[in-house]
């Protein structure tokens, strides 16, 4: 299938390849992939959101004078997002492409807001999102880890309030963390914060459309919105919990001034003269139009009944979970994800035999590696779909314990695993990844392994560093041009 046919192929036959195509992919739909997608169940949302898209994918966001209606759209989408989050009449905020260009642009305002910081630093909980390391990596500031408590996994405000010093530009906390769903103490973090004059974001991305929800429905929901006193910048994901298609987010700021750093002018060409207030410049009218209409749709009342859904099916599943002999909840969830990792020390099963296992009955659960005192894991990410499905989901898991039970541990040769942990990532050469890769199952002519324990638990031995880099360079083979026609 070449991309650029001579002749142009027909429409309907494209898009009946495009359908092809997708159905090797993960179900959007239906609660079984409980990882990278949200699902209301409700019917109509969908189309209704492609209609908008559809409506306004050819306006350009790069001029809102010559779209208004654009302009209108992200003001009305900002101030629902504000009222949700205790925003005040100085609130502002900007739409993003999602939570990783929110929390890039909080940390890049910060750091245009101190200037003269010639080192500057963001002070972050080891739990907080990549998204910031990211941030850090592009905007030249240092990522400041904070170790949480080991046992509940939330940030330790003291630890995060001696960490601040005079360079630190921004404090990040998590409303609830992606990891283990688990919301931060946002109100001691942000004193700390006030105390040293410093910038506060509470990364609410996940959390930001369902926790106030959640509090309405009685779930105890610690403060994090702009009522605690210091927190100056909030991050929420549109196209998560807002259940609207991918590709919108809103970064709140609690005044002008804290924004303008992330805004952008250049008059200094022949052109127009360009003005940003995102990373992105043409930036399509779609997702923006898509998240006005479904936040419309949906409205507050559907957005309480669908939070009361997604509380029924985690609390469900969080209980079936702890039944089940060798499981144990991380932490203490208080939102919509949960992590659960093995019971005791020698419980005799893999979690990545688990979810290998999972993925044969059609449910994606997703690993996570262990990192400080967070053991290795699986993650869930429940949605509104889950309502009704929780037994079907809780006798999969149950069945899969039992298989990899039998089979027992996965065992990766000694030699093997000592050989990877004494690595230096950065000697490595381009071929000696290829070997390792191709060593792992990960690279050559044969696809990719239908399971993954074996490729898992070997990168779970690897130091974070070796991990990155061999994953790096196994992004680096998949992304290859299509044999030339
Ligand atoms: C999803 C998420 C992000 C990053 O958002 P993307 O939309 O994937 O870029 C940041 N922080 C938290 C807590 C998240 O859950």
């Amino acid at each position: 299938m070449t991309a650029l046919p001579a002749g142009g192929a027909a429409a309907g036959d494209v898009l009946a390849e495009v359908r092809a195509l997708r159905s090797a992919d993960l179900p959007t739909h239906g609660g079984r992939t409980l990882a990278y997608v949200y699902d209301s169940g409700l019917g109509g949302i969908d189309e209704l959101g492609m209609a908008a898209y559809a409506l306004a994918s050819s306006a350009n966001g790069l001029d809102p004078t010559a779209f208004p209606s654009l302009l209108r759209m992200e003001n009305d989408v900002v101030a629902a997002t504000a009222s949700l989050l205790g925003g005040t009449a100085e609130t502002v905020g900007t739409v993003t492409s999602g939570g990783t260009e929110s929390c890039m642009l909080a940390v890049l305002a910060a750091r245009e807001g101190r200037r003269e910081v010639r080192a500057p630093n963001v002070v972050l909980p080891a739990t907080a999102h990549a998204a910031f390391r990211k941030a850090a990596h592009c905007f030249g500031v240092r990522a400041v880890e904070v170790p949480v408590d080991p046992g509940t996994f939330r940030a330790e405000p003291a630890a995060m309030a001696a960490a601040i010093d005079g360079d630190t530009v921004l404090v990040v906390a998590s409303a609830p963390s992606y990891a283990h769903g688990v919301v931060d103490p946002v109100a001691e973090i942000a004193a700390a914060a006030a105390a040293r004059g410093v910038r506060m974001h509470v990364d609410a991305c996940i959390g930001g459309w369902v926790l106030p929800y959640l509090r309405r429905l009685g779930a105890e929901v610690p403060p994090f919105g702009f009522g605690v006193e210091g927190v100056t910048s909030i991050s929420v994901d549109l196209h998560k919990y807002a259940y609207c298609p991918k590709g919108v987010s809103v970064l709140l700021h609690a005044g002008a001034d804290l924004r303008r750093g992330h805004y952008f002018a250049s008059a200094d060409w022949p052109g127009y003269t360009m003005l940003n207030s995102t990373l992105q410049s043409t930036k399509s009218g779609g997702p923006l139009a898509a998240a006005w209409a479904v936040l419309r749709h949906i409205g507050d009342d559907g957005y309480l009944r669908l939070a009361r859904e997604t509380l029924a099916a985690v609390a469900e599943i969080r209980d079936g979970i702890e039944k089940i002999e060798g499981l144990r909840v991380l932490g203490s969830p208080d939102s919509t994800l949960l992590a659960f990792t093995t019971a005791g020390d020698d419980v005799g099963f893999d979690l990545f035999t688990v979810a290998d296992e999972m993925r044969e009955r059609d449910w994606y659960v997703q690993p996570q590696f262990a990192h400080g005192s967070s053991p290795v894991n699986l993650h869930l990410t429940v949605t509104a779909a889950n309502r009704g499905g929780e037994a079907a989901f809780l006798a999969g898991l149950a069945g899969s314990v039992d298989v990899a039970r039998a089979a027992g541990p996965v065992v990766v040769a000694p030699e093997l695993v000592e050989l990877i942990t004494a690595l230096d990532p950065d000697k490595l050469t381009p071929a000696e990844f290829e070997g390792l890769l191709t060593g792992a199952g990960l690279a050559g002519d044969g696809g990719l392994p239908e399971r993954m324990a074996q490729v898992n638990v070997l990168l779970a031995a690897a130091p974070a560093r070796l991990r990155e880099r061999v994953l790096l360079e196994f992004l680096g083979l998949l992304y290859r041009p299509s044999a030339l026609p």
